[in-house]
């Protein structure tokens, strides 16, 4: 490993490596490069589960790996690859409405083009033309060839006609519950959010609209509060006076007591009054205590929501709900559905961790629970389309921190979570994660289920989340060339559009952190020597510019079982795998656009067993495939032969087994009294959710966690690195007059040593080392119990042992100290291009306090047999032998 860091990142150029012969997949999403766009779609906003297409749907059968296509189209990128920006009209073919791209053939004097896509022949527009400089001029460096026909992917700006409505200003609206520590943490991320958009609109790098005043689109953050009893806003006036607006109906029909407009502070002229503000806001809550006057003593989230929805929906914008508690009074209110017996019962199980739908309460027994919980999900179901419509993103930060002494009433219920009279501490109050994240996923926004260790991430959360790459109102569009059709997509952020063939999906914004799953099939036609794919994504920008980011893929085609395996694309493959094995869930949120299609998914059975028997099935047909269909059906029988490049699908497979998407919370043989639940439904609901959405670069590190072993860093790991420069990288004459520089700078970027990883196995820890895990949406320092002292206490400064209960668990790596200092500097390179920072948990072998952390991280040392399932030798072993089960019939 340590070579690699002594030379540069390596450079990608997607239309070079579709000529190259044979045709290989792009580097790994997790791995660094460089991509120069040469005239194909980078793979960072477009990457296909095989680069070498099946010729023909018999083929693709054979081969058994599904055909998608895996889109982020706000792919986060490094300077160097930034967008070309075309602000001309873009042709466009007249049958299929595909974008001119470098794929197109042109006639020899320009006046006509054939599409690459439907194969039209389209004549050139005589405004066009006067743009078009096309075929014999190419090669000459002087003439400007329209970046359309040159690059892989463009932003065209396309102007009013694109526009379903006027467009408006970004507006950011939060709702903090006022309960101690949230309300610190929420109030801190309004700040935090409103400097970072401040920052990002006075940035000189933004593109500004030639027609219009950048000054429209400044951005504004406004927020509210809420407790028990009341909603509180508050607006202030040119002189500072603070004037508190409260709404006490908090039951049948909240509301917004200011417009958004009003309750907004323009980011750059009034950042200064805003933090006055929230400086006042603690002091101004205990100044005007409120009578309850429902009785209800949980806060009123469900208020909450419906308060941002009145204050968005009339311009759209983006909403954060910061609370500790699901809904419980008035109209989205919700049961409590997670039952502790419900766990051994397999169908329970499913219908506690999905969203609230009519079948939910079937275990209950009873008309009205049912009658109940269909209202409920009809309630969820038309906000959330209610939402989308007005485009209005919607973030929510759960933080189920409330000590959670169980009532009178659940310490007699013997159904009650804990189980009455055990000894286990009090689990984190149920939230109902899978119906709350129905509406963030129909918006395009982000479920965060937050532990206590977690809140203090709250406000870099939320600024990550305001300020990543995105585009408001997005619409994704994918065309195919001829013999290929979509076939549809799997569960993915937004509504999708099945009246325009499924093709189209909708989403009031779509950030960096949201890959779309796009399913292709054959249809009857013939292909030719290439597929194409173009990805059009329609899109407000921050600077208030409707835009379409266009991307155009093609890759060859192919006759061959053996190019198609040997061209796969590993971690488009797990995606794709993962995302379908939801589907069998029957873990569906989004009210369906048809009626037929509602009575599909409320009827369709889904199974944790459904799912784990998809992907053992899809593993097993895929290897199995290679066996008989390329050439390594010439090798011996008793050898489990895996394609080069899928030599870590079986680890995945098993890895994501484990994982608490799909893993029973059970194991078999268990009973809840013995052994508690895990996971438990809103961290499975939370895990499927991120599996269905997370970028390419986290598909593997979510399931497959990378370990480092502490006490052997060696002495510069943790410091920054400096790449030797070998003179330069490998000419860069395709980037079309654009700073080659900037490629340069990129390759040869210093940047943190990392350790080398090790094995997620207990046989790979020692009995005294300390160990860093990675599970991206936390770190564990696991302090084996026999670890050395000097070593802790470097690490964070304290003189104690660790191992006696009676020392407190530190919480934080001293920065002052060699080793401490190294390690923050290996997590935050670790980190630095995640969607949320990370806590740290600190975990001390064998201690009492320690229980929990430590059973999570057993949980992920997913190469062992866990009291789920065998280890991964034991895996391969049993699929080997199905493979030959299949083999021989
Ligand atoms: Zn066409």
């Amino acid at each position: 490993m340590s070579d690699n860091y002594r030379t540069r990142k390596p450079i990608y150029r997607p239309r070079a490596a579709i000529v190259s012969s044979p045709p290989l997949p792009p580097p790994p999403p997790s791995t660094p490069y460089v991509v120069v766009d040469d005239g194909n779609a980078s793979p960072r906003y477009m990457r296909s589960t095989t680069y070498a297409f099946p010729s023909t749907h018999k083929l693709a059968v054979q081969v058994g790996i599904p055909l998608a296509l895996l889109l982020t189209p706000f792919a986060e990128r490094p300077p160097c690859e930034s967008v070309p920006i075309v602000r001309s009209p873009v042709a466009r073919c007249g049958r299929c409405r595909g974008y001119v791209n470098p794929w197109v053939r042109w006639d020899p004097d320009g006046r006509g083009w054939e599409c690459n896509l439907c194969l039209k022949h389209n004549a050139t527009d005589p405004s066009y033309l006067k743009r078009n400089t096309p075929g014999g001029s190419r090669g000459n460096s002087a003439v400007d060839v329209p970046y359309e026909q040159t690059f892989g992917t463009v932003d065209v700006e396309v102007g009013d006609d694109y526009c379903v409505r006027e467009l408006q200003r970004p507006i950011h609206m939060f709702g903090i519950e006022e309960s101690e520590g949230v309300l610190a943490h929420g109030l801190e991320a309004v700040v935090e959010v409103a400097k970072g958009l401040k920052a990002a609109f006075d940035s000189p790098s933004k593109p500004i609209s030639e027609n219009d005043s950048p000054e429209r689109f400044c951005p504004t953050v406004g927020f509210f509060t809420f407790s028990p009893s009341c909603l509180r806003f508050f607006s202030c006036n040119d002189a500072g006076e603070v004037s508190v607006h409260l709404v006490t109906d908090v039951k049948d029909s909240p509301f917004a007591a200011l417009p958004a407009s009003a309750a907004g502070f323009d980011v750059v002229s009034s950042l200064d009054k805003l933090q006055e503000l929230v400086e006042k806001v603690p002091s101004l809550i205990s100044q005007h205590t409120v009578p309850s006057r429902s009785n209800n003593p949980e806060p009123c989230s469900g208020a909450a929501i419906l308060a941002l929805g009145d204050s968005l929906l009339p311009t759209g914008g983006k909403g954060y709900l910061i609370t500790t508690m699901r809904p419980t009074c008035g109209s989205l209110s919700l049961r409590k559905r997670e039952n502790r017996n419900h766990y051994v019962d397999r169908d329970a199980e499913v219908s506690m961790f999905s969203p609230i739908n009519e079948r939910s309460a079937v275990h209950l027994g009873g008309a009205q629970a049912l009658e109940e919980d269909k209202a409920a999900m009809e309630a969820y179901e038309s906000f959330a389309r209610e939402l989308a419509k007005g485009m209005v993103c919607l973030d929510i930060f759960m933080c189920p921190t409330r000590p959670s002494a169980p009532s009178a009433q659940e310490r007699a219920d013997p159904a009650a979570y804990p189980a009455a009279g055990s000894n286990e501490p009090p689990p984190t109050p149920y939230c109902d994660a899978a119906t709350l994240g129905s509406l963030t996923s129909t918006t395009g926004g982000s479920f965060y289920l937050l532990q206590s260790s977690s809140l203090p991430t709250l406000p870099a959360l939320a600024l990550r989340s305001a300020t990543r790459p995105h585009g408001n109102e997005a619409v994704v569009k994918v065309r195919t060339s001829v013999g290929i059709q979509v076939k549809g997509w799997t569960f993915s952020p937004g509504i999708v559009h099945t009246s325009m063939g499924g093709s189209e999906v909708e989403v009031p914004s779509l950030d960096a952190d949201k890959t779309l799953c796009c399913i292709l099939e054959h249809d009857s036609a013939k292909m030719s020597a290439n597929a194409y794919f173009q990805c059009a994504t329609l899109f407000t920008s921050t600077s208030g510019v409707r835009t379409v980011r266009i991307s155009t893929l093609a890759i060859s085609t192919t006759a061959e079982a053996q190019d198609v395996f040997r061209a796969s694309d590993q971690d488009a493959l797990c995606a794709t795998l993962s995302r379908k094995s939801v589907e069998f869930l029957g873990f569906y949120s989004r009210a369906p656009s048809s009626s037929s299609e509602i009575l599909k998914s409320t009827t369709a059975k889904g199974s944790l067993l459904k799912a784990r028997t998809f992907l053992i099935n899809a593993l097993v047909n895929i290897l199995s495939n290679y066996r008989k269909y390329t050439q390594a059906s010439q090798s011996p029988k008793d050898q489990l032969i895996l394609p080069d490049a899928l030599k870590l699908l079986p680890l995945f497979i098993l890895s994501f087994l484990k994982s608490s998407a799909v893993r029973c919370s059970l194991p078999k043989s268990r009973t809840v009294k013995s052994h508690p639940p895990s996971p438990r439904v809103d961290a499975r609901a939370t895990r499927i959710y991120d599996t269905c959405f997370a970028p390419l670069s986290l598909t593997f590190a979510f399931v497959h966690p990378n370990i480092y072993d502490v006490t052997t860093m060696e002495k510069d790991v943790g410091l920054l690195y400096q790449v030797e420069n070998d003179g330069g990288g490998d000419g860069t004459e395709n980037n079309h007059g654009r700073s080659t520089l900037d490629v340069d700078e990129e390759t040869t970027r210093p940047f943190i040593k990392l350790p080398p990883t090790i094995l997620p196995s207990m046989t790979s820890l020692t009995q005294d080392g300390v160990y860093l895990m990675d599970a991206v949406d936390v770190m564990y320092l696991y302090i084996t119990r026999l670890a050395q002292q000097s070593v802790t206490s470097e690490l964070f400064n304290v003189d104690t042992p660790l191992g006696d209960p009676s020392t407190p668990l530190p919480t934080a790596l001293s920065p002052v100290s060699d080793l401490g200092s190294r390690l923050i500097a290996v997590i935050g390179e670790l980190t630095k291009e995640r969607s949320a920072p990370c806590p740290l948990e600190v975990v001390v072998q064998g201690r009492e306090d320690c229980s929990v952390l430590e059973n999570q991280f057993n949980a992920l040392l997913v190469d062992d047999s866990t009291i789920h399932e065998v280890s991964y030798i034991d895996f391969l072993v049993a699929i080997h032998r199905k493979i030959q089960e299949q083999y021989v019939n």
